[in-house]
């Protein structure tokens, strides 16, 4: 039990350093959660400090009422947030907030960004939408809003602030974060081709069943939420 809570920290640090390395954020903004599904605790990152710089015993434990559990460190300033996703979302174990560029742009002028792809409907659902009213950072507030326009996808954007990500585990929420950015920018180049072309309501079912029926079935995991699968997540890259 003791390595399984550790793994979750590490998982945590791990994620830190790759959204650095990917410029899903600068700085030390953006923040990570992971939810262990046996005790509702969510392993959120620490605030206010540079993802280089995070240890594993920097990670801080809170419940899903945002109380302290365990660390010495102050939790990231968007744990209401998270813990409004995971109480609303109980298929979720991990969320992945980033300020990334393309993504951003659409929360900005408050746009609604529709599947244009076949992986972005696989993973991150038939569009991903604004959540409105504007709510300032750190606030319950935004937690409230960001899970609400949620509702049964996979990402969602904060306007003038950045996307919010959640998956089943770490790799399908950073997955989210990767597909979502590379949609954002393929439909601004698109835009300035001409009119991009949709998808019908039907296509994106069919795409998003065939995941489920065919890739799902050999990874069970994928889909019951198993925090550390990540070699059976990547097996499953159409
Ligand atoms: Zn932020």
């Amino acid at each position: 039990m003791k390595d399984v809570k550790r793994a979750f920290r590490e998982k945590i640090v791990q994620t830190g350093l790759h959204m650095i390395e990917t410029g899903l954020t600068v700085g030390t903004w953006g923040n990570i959660s992971i939810r262990d599904p046996e005790t509702d605790y969510m392993y959120i990152s620490p605030s206010g400090m540079e993802y280089i710089s995070i240890e594993p015993e920097h990670v801080v434990v809170l419940d899903l009422d945002t109380n302290h559990v365990d660390g010495e460190y102050e939790p990231s300033v968007e744990k209401h947030m998270h813990a409004a996703v995971y109480r609303k979302r109980r298929d979720v174990n991990a969320v992945v907030h980033t300020h990334p560029i393309y993504s951003s742009a659409f929360g900005v002028v408050e746009m609604e960004l529709p599947a244009i792809s076949e992986d972005f409907a696989q993973v991150v659902g038939d569009c991903v939408t604004v959540a409105l009213p504007y709510e300032l950072p750190g606030t319950p507030e935004l937690g409230r809003v960001a899970a609400a326009a949620l509702e049964r996808r996979n990402a969602v954007l904060l306007p003038r602030h950045g996307a919010l990500s959640v998956g089943p585990t770490m790799e399908w929420a950073l997955k989210v974060c990767r597909v979502l950015e590379k949609n954002a920018q393929i439909f601004l180049l698109a835009r300035t081709l001409g009119t991009p072309v949709l998808f019908q309501p039907e296509e994106i079912e069919t795409m998003q069943s065939f995941l489920k029926e065919h890739y799902g079935k050999r990874n069970s995991n994928l889909l019951t939420g198993s925090q550390l699968g990540e070699r059976d997540v990547n097996r499953t890259r159409p």
